[in-house]
This record gives C-alpha cells, structure tokens and sequence, in this order.
C-alpha cells in the first residue's frame, strides 16, 4: 500500500502515520520527492486494510500495489530515482552514465591505462570483474581481492566511481569494502540469500536480469533489496536467450520501456553482454538510449586479443570514441544528456 501525501503534509504527521502502521505490524519506507512525500507500507494483507489512512493529516490518497513488486514499482517515486555516486556522478535522471572498463581486472597497469582512456572518452563509472562467473571451472576465475584493490587505487587515480560483481554472499563485506556499486550478475538474479545480504548493505547496486528471467521475476528480486533496506538499485537488462545463435544473447530492448513503465528504478543497457560481439555493441547502445535507458555498461579493452575473458565483445578504445559520438547524438534526439 502506499500513502502520498499532501505537498503541505509535515515531518510530524508523516511520523504519525509511519507510528501508526508500527503498532499494528506495518513496515513503512518512506520516499522524499522534490514536491511529495510518499509512505509505502509492507505487510499483511488484512492489516494494510484495518487502518483508515485516508483521513489521517496530510493524507493526499491510498493506492493499493496490485502488483506484486510494490517499493519498486513506479507508484512509489513518480519522478524516479536518482542515484547518487562519488565525484558527483549520478545514475538516472537527464543525463545517461556511462561505465566502461574491462571484463576482468588483469592487472594494475592494463586497468590505469583503459580507465584514463575511458574517462577521456567521456565514460563516467569503471568497470572490472574481480570475482568472475565462468562457465568453465578451468577459465579464468578473476583476481579476487587482488583485482578489487587494484580497481580501487585505479579508481581513487582517475577519480571515477567504481562498480564489480559480488557472487556470493561471503564476499558482500568486501567487495563492498572496495567499490562504490555492486553487481549482482546474471546468473544469481534468483539467489535469495545474496539479495537479501546486499539489501541490507548500504551500497549502490546494479541487477542484471537472468538470461532467462521474465520481467516480473528482475522487479521481484529487485523487491528483494528495496525490502531489506537498500533503495539505490539499478536495473540492468544484458540479453536474454532465444532460439537466435547469430549473437551470444538477444538484446531485448522492450524491456527498456517496460521496466521504466513498471519501475521507478534507473535503467542500465549492457549491449557487450547483450550482443557477445564487438560489431554490435554500438547498435545495441544506440538503440538502448532510443528506448529510453539511463546507463550503459560497455566492455572495453586496449587488446581484446589477449583479454583474460569476453575480448570478443570488447571494444577497442578507437570504437569506444565513435560509440560515444554516435550516442550523443541519439541522445540529443530523445532530450537527454550523454
Ligand atoms: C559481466 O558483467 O562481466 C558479467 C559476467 O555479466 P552477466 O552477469 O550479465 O553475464
Ligand atoms: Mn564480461
């Protein structure tokens, strides 16, 4: 259920309500807009019903969330969520991020020149796997804290934020400890238990849908982490699997519309994993901002020959520039910022 409130409802009365809601079970998150304040209440079903909400001070109107994804779900934040990261960047909003960087973290000098390069080109979040999810035990698994320490020092010398995966839930405290965005991948989209430990980790995440999720199924486990305390969540939509064999996964751009219909959440477009090969990767970005995403996440590598994993997909800093080029003017077209 959720409560909006009168743009004149003041501190006291939305305590009054939240107190109200507490004293029959009621879990309320509280979201603060530029002209609203909005109250969503969690709980059993009778309970949300016992309470009259509508006559409380500086009630506006009650909304019951049929849907079963509520503190994601567009009604909760009209305007959006904006999230907030170091050296004033921000995800969501008019102006598309941008995070680039390589699969993996390889080595300090390979991550201090992609970075420099990437920030120059106008990428604003860098990017680089530390704890791989490989499908083969005998590839390369990632540099572990190794690789986060280097992300971490390359991060604080270019001053860009930071973002890596997080695989498992023994590792949320330290990946935490180094970078300014987890990553939950693709392939634990459905494990509850590290939803539920980075939800509770007061750090900026990013989703990725499963290459077999539905829509519904990334909103649902994006309630998870909204429900155990962490608001700042991006969604990311990085290819689904179809009967199609000519690219490593299936964009799916209707997701981009759909997601923000559904959600107030900021959309990510990863068109490296989305696409599984460098020809593509600039389409699948433009046609990602056409639909309307808030971020890119793009693969980039100063030798994709020798990338310890995914250099099929990586681009080359030379087709990095002409991606950005051609981006902005897409995004120019649809009235946002790159
Ligand atoms: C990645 O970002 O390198 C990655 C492994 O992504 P995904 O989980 O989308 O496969
Ligand atoms: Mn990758």
């Amino acid at each position: 259920m959720i409560v909006i409130l009168r743009s004149d409802a003041t501190e006291a009365n939305v305590q009054h309500i939240i107190e109200r809601g507490a004293k029959i079970g009621l879990k309320a998150n509280v979201s603060r807009g530029i002209e609203k304040t909005v109250i969503g209440f969690i709980g059993p079903e009778d309970a949300l019903r016992s309470i009259p909400l509508e006559v409380f001070p500086g009630v506006e109107q009650v909304l019951q969330v049929l849907a079963p994804y509520k503190l994601v779900s567009r009604e909760f934040n009209k305007q959006g969520t904006i999230i907030k990261l170091p050296y004033g960047v921000t995800v969501g909003g008019k102006h598309i991020a941008v995070m680039a960087g390589p699969c993996s973290v390889e080595s300090y000098e390979g991550m201090l020149s992609i970075a420099k390069k990437a920030k120059a080109l106008g990428a604003n979040i860098l990017r680089g796997g530390a704890f791989k999810p490989r499908t083969s035990p005998y590839d390369f698994q990632g540099l572990g804290e190794e690789g986060l320490k280097i992300l971490q020092a390359v991060g604080k010398e270019v001053g860009i934020p930071t973002i890596s995966e997080v695989m498992d839930t023994r590792q949320v405290e330290l990946v935490a400890k180094y970078v300014d965005i987890l990553q939950i991948g693709a392939r634990n989209i459905q494990n509850f238990s590290l939803l539920k430990e980075v939800g509770a980790c007061k750090k900026p995440v990013m989703l990725k849908r499963g290459m077999a999720t539905f829509i519904k199924e990334w909103l649902m486990s994006a309630e998870y982490l909204l429900a155990h305390g962490n608001f700042e969540v991006m969604l990311c939509e990085r290819g689904i699997r179809t009967f199609e064999t000519a690219t490593r996964n299936t964009l799916d751009i209707n997701a981009v519309p759909v997601a923000k219909k559904l959600s107030h959440l900021p959309v990510v477009v990863d068109p490296s994993h989305g696409t599984g090969s460098w020809e593509y990767v600039a389409a699948g970005a433009r046609a990602g901002i056409a639909a309307g995403c808030d971020a890119l996440m793009i693969e980039i590598h100063d030798n994709p020959e020798e990338a310890l994993s995914d250099g099929a997909q990586s681009l080359m800093p030379d087709k990095f520039e002409e991606l950005m080029l051609s981006c902005k003017r897409v995004a120019q077209a649809v009235d946002r910022d790159l």
